[in-house]
């Protein structure tokens, strides 16, 4: 199989090229040139399976340079109950719907379940494509990115991750996890400002030709985490199937029924991953695309128009606070069949700010998507309504809850709706707190402590004992001493 550029199509990689080189050179992003077809027979045998197994197969279809040992391997390393427990994507029905939770990784959110595995498939796409140099690894992390790469990448050979994050911007929590953060290939640094700086100054040292040389010429080789990596993408579209073999399991449907899912979504790659998994056959009727009040996407399924010029608003459900979606690029490539196309839209996003698809487009996109938006009062109560009926959720996960509900109201379609659950309440205990009527307040660590003691619920393990565990990388950093910073973690400098 073969892997295309959405912004030029000419270029013909081969997945493990794809997952090396990350970004196309001219700023493209890398998907298939057509989706490989799962048949009803094939599916029913996926329940059969547990979640490493589903993740080998379904993986496989697209990674012809690998072997099905190989990714057996892989997943079973990646998913293993030690970093995920029992279930790594467990299925919860609740209230004549079903929650998908995929946050029972090491860093208690989804993020885990791409990124515990694309550090086995780059290193193993980097060998294959016959380059030598180790990769070392930059992030610039508004929180949650940051210690999901840290945990996979952590202790993997031929790797070395440096992640920057903004002193000012982080929680207390999130500040800790990633600066008690383990492994023998791992740098922590903060940077005195706020997340553009932090970001800025990565985005200056990836684009420092000097600096690249120098690094090149002591055997690394850059890369990012960040980056929308086919190796970040395809291991989301494993959990579409598993939830839906896991469903008729449990009973839910019947084999061949279809179901909705609904999605939190920011930079469109979970949802995009359902997306796959419908168009190679897994039975889905509409992926409901759910936003919170930054609702650009909610706005573009609705019009076709595309536009960011508009305020940004900071919510209790922050990883969707985003105006510029990535992996929207890929959706479009696929739908449309044309680089010139998606050259267009992207060109008309970056000097305009805005762009708008054709009507016939907008029609397709409708048959698939379905969409809504959450305002924040409506997502507190959410928190609070299903925490009456002895369900907890975290903001992002109540986003998609309460567009579930709104389009369940609104559009007579009773398929089951699978809600992806995408953090542990636990991540966001203030504002969870504050949600369920709780009024107590305190350090981020203390919080976790009253969430367990108010809702009788257990701390999940990563987070315990979080304050006692030894804080190794402190040390924070000037914007401008980025560059300085990196060199002293390669021992460079
Ligand atoms: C990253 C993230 C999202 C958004 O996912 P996308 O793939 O960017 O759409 C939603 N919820 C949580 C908790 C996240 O960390």
């Amino acid at each position: 199989m073969r892997y295309l550029s959405t912004r030029d199509a000419s270029l013909s990689l081969s997945a493990a090229e794809a997952i090396a080189r990350g970004l196309s050179r001219e700023g493209g992003l890398f998907l298939p040139e057509s989706l490989p077809r799962v048949g009803p027979e094939e599916i029913r045998a996926l329940g059969d399976l547990d979640y490493p197994g589903r993740a080998a197969k379904i993986m496989g279809l697209f990674l012809e340079e690998f072997s099905a040992d190989e990714l057996a391997e892989y997943a079973a390393a990646a998913y293993a109950p030690e970093r995920f427990g029992p279930d790594p994507a467990p299925l919860r029905p609740v209230d004549g719907a079903a929650f998908l939770e995929l946050w029972h990784g090491p860093t208690c959110a989804f993020k885990d379940m791409a990124l515990q595995i694309m550090p086995r498939l780059l290193t193993a796409s980097l060998k294959k494509t016959g380059e030598r140099k180790q990769v070392c690894i930059l992030v610039a992390t508004s929180g949650d990115t940051g210690k999901a790469a840290l945990e996979g990448f952590r202790d993997v050979p031929g790797t070395k991750i440096l992640v920057f994050y903004p002193s000012d911007g982080v929680s207390d929590v999130q500040k800790l996890q990633m600066q008690t953060q383990v492994g023998g290939n791992v740098g922590v640094c903060g940077v005195k400002g706020n997340f553009d700086d932090a970001q800025n100054g990565v985005k200056a040292i990836f684009s420092d030709t000097a600096l690249r040389g120098r690094l090149e010429e002591a055997g690394w080789f850059f890369s990012s985490a960040n980056s929308i990596n086919w190796g970040r993408l395809l291991p989301q579209v494993v959990y579409y199937f598993s939830a839906y073999c896991d469903a008729v399991k449990a009973g839910l449907c019947a084999w061949g029924d279809e179901l909705n899912f609904c999605v939190p979504t920011g930079n469109f790659g979970n949802i995009l991953a359902g997306w796959f998994a419908k168009h190679m056959g897994l039975p889905v009727g509409k992926l409901i695309c759910a936003s919170n009040t930054n609702h650009i996407l909610t706005d573009f399924l609705s019009t076709g128009v595309y536009d960011r010029n508009r305020p940004f608003h900071c919510t209790i459900s922050p990883s969707m606070d985003i105006l510029i979606s990535s992996n929207l690029e890929r959706l479009l490539f696929a739908m449309t069949g044309s680089d010139e196309t998606v050259r267009e839209y992207m060109d008309r996003l970056s000097s305009e700010g805005k762009y708008s698809v054709s009507g016939s487009l907008l029609e397709r996109l409708q048959a698939d998507f379905a969409c809504g938006w959450s305002s924040e009062e409506e997502t507190e109560a959410a928190i609070g309504r299903m925490y009456k009926k002895g369900y907890l959720m975290d903001p992002h996960t109540a986003v998609a809850w309460e567009v579930l509900e709104q389009y369940r109201r609104t559009s007579g379609d009773d398929r089951l709706g699978v809600v992806v659950s995408t953090a542990s309440p636990y991540k966001f205990c203030d504002s969870v707190l504050r949600s369920i009527g709780c009024r107590e307040s305190g350090s981020g660590t203390e919080l976790i402590r009253t969430l367990s003691r108010v809702t009788g619920t257990a701390v999940p393990a990563p987070l315990e004992g979080l304050e006692n565990r030894e804080r190794r990388f402190t040390a924070s950093v000037e914007k401008t001493e980025m560059t300085d910073a990196v060199l002293r973690m390669l021992g460079l400098g």
